[in-house]
């Protein structure tokens, strides 16, 4: 059988504990690897790998928490497989803990398990009483169904019993087609002296080869695969699902930004104006109006643009409608994709 690739993603409050979790799952400090590829060591970012009691090995991203951080969070949520979502057991749900629940609604990432970490900070009686209290804020949501875990990322208690209830959870994860074109939502962009432009991202689509002949939209460029990286090791080839790094030939880093994509080439349009189905969601609170200007987002760009409502002057909160948005620059989009749409200030998610 071959070899499924899978990645998971974290999720939640800023402190709550997220990175020390991810760091007690694998023994990989994703603060410390950030570090290092500021200073151009390391090509991964946040990024640690967990090798599964089956023998199945899963990528984590590890997602900054903070409200800043959010469009990070979209860019990140997008091939996830699989969330923890991470809540401190002394403070319970928080506005981020909200705000990210919200996003992986629409981005459609339903499946994962509850993490409420720092269980050492509290007696019995209040993890019981936060686990009900839990379980009652997250009903209505994408979580409702999902297992708890109460675990310590400090002293590691509960740590073992996670790992089985990962190991559970990714049995259910359906395969991402290897087969088909190449689609790569680039999340970042950099060079390494003497070796040229490097783009990661999470493979979405389709399998890359070495010697490959690729193209970066909406910027149009042609580029071919010079070397290819999973997990810090040169690999021939990458699949759908896997964390990639690509040295592409024939390209300039000023010519690419953060939010291209590379794909097979013809294989996806590139356009600024879409036909969306929005979902205005019930905690956005206001209408979504005719004219509205939204920050949009999709796979790992953000592109402000203006809603063209087609059967109604508003969409209320907890209402779905039909709409066109025409976009200030292009976007790379295909049939059924999920995007998220912001208010344009304050920044917060409203619909998708
Ligand atoms: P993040 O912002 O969600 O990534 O949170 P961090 O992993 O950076 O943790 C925030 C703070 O909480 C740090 O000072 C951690 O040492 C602390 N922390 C994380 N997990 C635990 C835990 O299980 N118990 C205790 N007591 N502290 C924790
Ligand atoms: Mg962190």
């Amino acid at each position: 059988m071959k070899k499924r690739h899978y990645l998971i993603g974290t999720a939640g409050h800023v402190d709550h504990g997220k990175t020390k979790l991810i760091r007690a799952l694998t023994g990989i400090e994703t603060d410390r690897l950030k570090e290092e590829q500021q200073r151009g060591i390391s090509i991964e970012l946040g990024f640690a790998h967990l090798a599964l009691p089956s023998g199945r090995d899963v990528g984590i991203v590890d997602v900054p928490g903070h409200e800043k951080f959010v469009r990070q969070m979209l860019a990140g949520a997008t091939g996830m497989d699989m969330v923890l979502l991470v809540i401190a057991a002394d403070e319970g749900i928080m506005p981020q803990t909200r705000e990210h629940l919200d996003i992986l609604t629409l981005l459609g990432v339903s499946r994962g398990i509850v993490v409420i970490n720092k269980t050492d900070l509290v007696d019995s009686d209040w993890l019981e009483f936060i686990q009900e209290e839990v379980r009652e804020g997250l009903k209505g949501t994408v979580f409702e169904q999902a297992p708890i875990f109460p675990v310590s990322a400090s002293n590691g208690q509960g740590i073992s019993e996670l790992i089985q209830g990962i190991d559970q959870i990714i049995d259910e994860v359906e395969t991402k087609t290897t087969s088909g074109p190449v689609r790569l939502p680039v999340d970042r962009v950099f060079s390494i002296q003497g070796f040229g432009t490097v783009v990661t991202g999470t493979l979405h689509n389709g399998t890359v080869r070495l010697g490959q002949e690729l193209a970066i939209e909406p910027e149009h460029i042609m580029a071919k695969v010079r070397s290819i990286q999973v997990h810090n090791e040169k690999v021939e080839e990458a699949e759908a699902g896997q964390r990639v790094a690509i040295n592409l030939a024939g390209v300039n880093l000023s010519d690419i930004d953060r939010g291209a994509v590379v794909i097979t080439p013809g294989e996806y349009p590139s356009g600024n104006i879409l036909d969306l189905k929005i979902y205005n969601m019930k905690s956005a609170e206001k209408p979504l109006v005719q004219r509205q200007r939204v920050r949009f987002h999709i796979g790992t760009v953000e592109v402000l643009g203006r809603i063209h409502l087609l059967e109604q002057e508003e969409i209320q909160p907890g209402d779905e409608g039909y709409a066109q948005i025409i976009l200030e620059e292009p976007v790379v989009a295909a049939a059924q994709d999920r995007f998220v749409i912001r208010f344009y200030s304050p920044a917060v998610t409203i619909a998708g």
